[in-house]
């Protein structure tokens, strides 16, 4: 380390240190090191950058000896809070080396909750004490005592639930009536117990649960926990983390699952298994929350977090193993800011700090897959469904024999099975990856689509709200009665089908019915998606018509049959995995049906009933499907057997768009094994006013991509009339 380095007969140098900052700068700058101040890399100090304070760490890089010492500023304070681990500085450093972005800017997802450094000084609080004698009583005070009890809770909490004034709360803790006392407003994570006993498992749990506990024993390696809906995957993996805490009491585990899965029964699940409630750390979590999870995890006393993918980037001092649940589902990838991969960077962290993975799925992805056929990953297999439900009946409706009547989307045998289903008082789900009524709302007089004023997306229709809304920026407008652009009145007519107008289908159909819409828009806060699912599981709703938003973690035990209303959907579009989506998503959602004792049924109305994925559905071969699609990709050399990176440049003049772009195509380095094509304009090319164009940049598994990358773009200049966001291991081609 060069700082407080003291050379004896040259003149004294100053001690210096070099501060990682999180801001989007590469590398950090070089500070004094005050007299009378020891740092050492991982401190968490505040320094002077032009006329502000930040906040940062000391970065175990070599200081710039270019830098006079006249022109240091010097450090402000250090932070008495632990150090942050080395391990997780070179994470840091390795990630935006990966995904060719500042280290600076990485280092700000670690720093996201960084209050957590502030001392928060000890409140006081008032309690129950014995009742003195000759207290004289009021409607105000009694109020106070009935509100009071054995947890101290602040003046001011304790008159805002008592309807009084702080006053009241004073003057009966001046007469004795109630004990003040200091408490911690971020007290410590009561510790989990991993002893006690889990629920009871069966037989093949059992040995799965086994196999994971070795893996932690071993301390380290991937697997996947590959089980079947209904399998009973949770209370499996629930065993590693418990082997995990067991194994070394100062170990930290984290669950990772899809922001939407991460409900309220999952953590209730937990608290169960363990005895204490875990941490959990999302965007609905409060900012006090957030500082007192940070907080705890740096100061080692946290030692089990369930969150979402950006847990990954808490300060961790021990982190001894990491599960990801639903490890195939699209939302790890973060789509905006730094392009990371929750799961990859699960993986590749346990890799080089060295602790177990345990990646979790019932239709896992195919990276997973390839990687356990090459033997990177081991397997462990659920096979059969836990307790007495059994996997449902599929069948593929060949919608080509049995197309409905126009602007109707049910086929009769279809509607046939609904209707025995409702007579046998059971519920049904028609999913339809839809948002809206209508996907596409054409003028019937000029063919006009109506799409949004300054991009190249479509308006979808929404009913309920009366508006044509823009699902890519989120512009909307009143549904006009006069068509803008021939002038035609009330030409414009919806097209397709969305989940508003299915359901719609439906109420006219069954009349007796009650028919609910699940979608983001009829569920905007979790308490309505909460209400919306509490009664259906109760039974109350009998048809629901859902999105993908329903298509996971939930038990309906009334649900027998499903409905895929337009099982190609997915197919369509040039995306590389749209296959592999959709077999998950109607896998997902087909397991959904006949979860509690009854046996379910699933019909897929599909205009392509010979597609593999409705065959590979249909047969309940999972292998087959991977393999043909594996067999495929391996094929074209996609990923997961090559690499791919995607260059987007974007800007408001199109012009110079354009022109960086065709700068940029002359200048493709050659290098073996990696391959560059475009520019194409995006599918959606003009959106919010920006141009966008496309580079896509393919490469073998052996080379490397990002130093092609880095070595293409430094060939032009880049200017600020045009943005370049690099999307490394992109998911979306839009
Ligand atoms: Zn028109």
């Amino acid at each position: 380390m060069s700082e407080a380095v003291v050379i004896d007969d040259a003149p004294q140098a100053t001690p210096r240190v070099k501060v990682l900052l999180p801001m989007p700068v590469g590398n950090g700058y070089d500070y004094q090191v005050p007299d009378g101040l020891d740092l050492a890399p991982g401190d968490f100090v505040t320094v002077p950058l032009g006329p502000r304070e930040v906040t940062g760490v000391v970065w175990p890089d070599p200081s710039d000896p270019s830098v006079p010492d006249a022109k240091l500023k010097a450090v402000v304070k250090r932070f008495d809070v632990p150090r942050l681990a080395p391990e997780m500085m070179s994470f840091v450093d390795w990630v935006a080396g990966y995904y060719m972005v500042s280290r600076g800017a990485v280092l700000r997802l670690v720093l996201r909750s960084s209050q957590g450094l502030e001392e928060v000084r000890a409140r006081t609080g008032y309690r129950l004490a014995d009742l003195p004698s000759g207290l004289r009583m009021t409607p105000q005070r009694a109020a106070v005592l009935g509100a009071a009890s054995d947890q101290a809770l602040t003046a001011k909490d304790l008159a805002e639930r008592s309807g009084v004034t702080e006053g009241v709360v004073r003057g009966l803790a001046d007469a004795g009536a109630l004990s003040a006392m200091t408490f911690d407003p971020d007290p410590p994570f009561p510790a989990p117990q991993p002893d006690l006993p889990g629920r009871a498992l069966a037989p093949s749990q059992d040995e799965a649960a086994g196999a994971l506990r070795d893996l932690v024993l071993q301390g380290g390696g991937t697997m996947l926990l590959d089980g079947v809906t209904g399998s009973g995957k949770t209370e499996v993996y629930l065993e590693a983390v418990a082997a995990a805490l067991r194994k070394d009491p100062s170990a930290q585990v984290l669950v990772l699952l899809p922001e939407i899965a991460l409900t309220l029964p999952f953590l209730k699940r937990l608290e169960e298994r363990f005895g204490a409630p875990p941490a959990h750390w999302h965007s609905d979590v409060s900012s006090a929350q957030r500082r007192r999870v940070w907080k705890r995890v740096l100061d080692g006393s946290c030692r089990l977090v369930v969150g979402a993918r950006s847990a990954l980037f808490l300060p961790w001092q021990n982190l001894s193993l990491v599960v990801v649940d639903e490890e195939h589902d699209a939302a790890y990838k973060q789509q905006d800011g730094i392009l990371y991969h929750g799961r990859d960077m699960a993986v590749a962290m346990g890799a080089r700090i060295g602790f177990p993975v345990v990646l979790a799925s019932a239709t896992p992805s195919l990276e997973t897959v390839a990687n356990v056929e090459a033997g990177r990953y081991g397997r462990v297999r659920l096979e059969s469904r836990y307790g007495p439900a059994v996997l449902p009946d599929m069948a593929v409706l060949d919608m080509r024999k049995h197309a409905p009547p126009t602007n109707t989307w049910l086929a009769e045998p279809a509607a046939q099975a609904i209707t025995e289903t409702l007579k046998d008082g059971k519920q049904a789900l028609l999913y339809l990856n839809r948002r809206g009524y209508a996907p596409v709302t054409i003028c019937r007089r000029c063919g006009e689509r109506m799409t949004a004023p300054d991009s190249d997306t479509w308006l979808v229709e929404h009913r309920y709200t009366g508006r044509l809304v823009c699902h890519q920026t989120g512009f909307s407008m009143p549904k006009p009665k006069i068509c803008p652009h021939c002038g035609g009145e009330d030409t414009l007519a919806p097209c397709g089908p969305g989940v508003e107008r299915v359901a719609e289908e439906a109420r006219a159909r069954w009349p007796d019915a009650n028919v609910e819409v699940f979608s983001s828009d009829t569920v905007e806060t979790p308490g309505a998606a909460k209400e919306l699912l509490t009664r259906m599981a109760s039974g109350e709703i009998d048809i629901m018509v859902a999105t993908q938003a329903a298509a996971k973690g939930h038990n309906f035990p009334g649900l027998t049959l499903v409905v895929g209303v337009d099982a190609d959907l997915g197919l369509a579009g040039g995306d590389l995995r749209a296959a592999e989506r959709t077999y998950q998503v109607l896998s997902q959602v087909s397991g959904r049906a006949g979860r509690s004792v009854d046996a379910g049924r699933v019909i897929l109305q599909s205009y392509q009933p010979d597609h593999r994925v409705n065959l590979a559905l249909v047969s309940g071969d999972r292998d087959a499907f991977f393999g043909a699609e594996l067999w495929s990709r391996e094929e074209i050399g996609m990923p997961p057997f090559g690499r791919l990176a995607a260059l987007i440049l974007s800007g408001k003049d199109e012009r110079k768009v354009t022109a960086e772009a065709r700068a940029l195509a002359q200048v493709i380095p050659q290098a073996d094994g990696i391959e560059a094509w475009g520019p194409a304009p995006a599918p959606f090319y003009r959106l919010r006013g920006v141009f966008r164009q496309r580079f896509l940049v393919k490469a073998t598994k052996r080379s490397n991509i990002q130093a092609f990358v880095a070595d293409w773009l430094s060939s032009v200049k880049g200017t600020s009339a045009v943005r370049r966001v690099v999307d490394v291991d992109p998911y979306s081609f839009v």
